[in-house]
């Protein structure tokens, strides 16, 4: 790994794992010693998760058709179209900030068309998605949904200007000839996770929902609404597409990889209500006795390894990471069933 890659890498690490809160935390050093022997061993990454090489400033940027592009850092994702007007952006994540330009700046060079920014669609509310918004400065037109707005109005965060234009349902942004369909679908991954249609280049843009060629991050996407997330995938397959871009990792996704996907969340569900028929919460609660949160955590750890434990099986060498997050899935999806769906609910007599 090159220093400007390794860089790049700690830096997206940096991102993903909050490692700065935990920095302060101890005082500016790292408390617990980690070190290659200790730390565990997961399965390699299959080739078919991993996406095309990244340049030496450390991004890639590609055609996804036509006059649609994307870029990449390795772990995050935006896209932009060139019009005769502008560019369109679809996202900024801050891991890719300036690179952004840069990628923008390669393709209009190529075409001979214009590099400058004119709008930019913002999928979510999420800084990880949208922290590189304000790179591009005040004159700049930035659509959003309507709760995208509310919840940025709340995070009162510079690096995220609010949207110009918003929307409820449903809206078609025109630019330079070119069609965008925005459309809201009620709350997934967050209450205002939006699905962005290009149909005139085959693409839907849906972020943090299905991340091609992986299992979700932690906690099934941190998931705040778990019935309408596992929905989703199919409202996504809806709409005619060829093209997903998901927002993470380093590849574009097919419709195949939506239901590899769809099976993967299928099968976890499946197993999670298995585990929760089988396995016994006597000797847990018999251990902590009135520490209750002892029982509950240590119960609940052992349906979720149990449910997650077939499924990593399956899974391992079809996608990324299976071995990390699925369990923390399990889990999420385990107080889904019970608390959305009321699955195991007793009265007492
Ligand atoms: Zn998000």
């Amino acid at each position: 790994m090159s220093p400007s890659n390794r860089r790049s890498f700690l830096a997206r690490g940096v991102a993903l794992a909050a490692l700065p809160a935990a920095a302060s935390l101890t005082g500016g050093a790292f408390a617990g010693t980690a070190s290659a022997e200790t730390l565990p061993d997961y399965a390699p990454v299959p080739p078919s998760a991993l996406g095309p090489a990244l340049n030496e400033q450390g991004y890639y940027v590609g055609r996804v058709e036509k006059n649609l592009y994307w870029v990449t850092d390795g772990t995050y994702q935006a896209a932009f179209l060139t019009t005769r007007e502008g560019v369109v952006l679809f996202d900024a994540p801050p891991t890719i900030g300036h690179n952004l330009q840069r990628a923008i700046d390669q393709i209009a060079a190529a075409n001979g068309v214009s590099r400058k920014v004119t709008h930019i669609v913002y999928s979510h509310h999420h800084a990880d998605h949208l922290g590189a918004s304000s790179l591009f400065g005040k004159n700049v037109v930035r659509v959003g949904h309507a709760e995208t707005k509310r919840l940025l109005v709340r995070d009162n965060d510079p690096a995220r200007p609010v949207p110009d234009v918003t929307f409820e349902k449903q809206r078609t942004l025109r630019v330079g000839g070119e069609r965008i369909n925005l459309a809201w679908q009620g709350t997934n991954h967050t209450p205002d996770n939006s699905y962005i249609h290009l149909p005139d280049h085959g693409t839907l843009m849906l972020v943090d929902v299905v991340l091609p060629g992986w299992v979700p991050f932690y906690n099934f996407n941190l998931n705040e609404d778990v019935p309408a997330s596992i929905a989703a995938p199919a409202k996504a397959l809806s709409y005619p597409w060829k093209h997903f871009i998901g927002g993470h990792l380093g590849r574009l996704g097919t419709r195949d990889d939506v239901v590899v996907y769809q099976q993967y969340i299928t099968d976890l569900t499946d197993n999670v209500k298995t585990a929760l028929a089988t396995v016994d919460p006597t000797p847990y609660f018999t251990k902590y006795g009135d520490n209750a949160w002892a029982g509950v955590k240590t119960y609940l750890d052992a349906v979720s390894d149990y449910a997650a434990a077939p499924v990593v099986k399956k899974y391992t060498g079809v996608l990324a990471a299976a071995d990390v997050f699925t369990a923390s899935h399990a889990f999420i999806i385990l107080e889904s069933i019970r608390l959305d769906l009321g699955y195991g609910s007793q009265i007492h007599p």
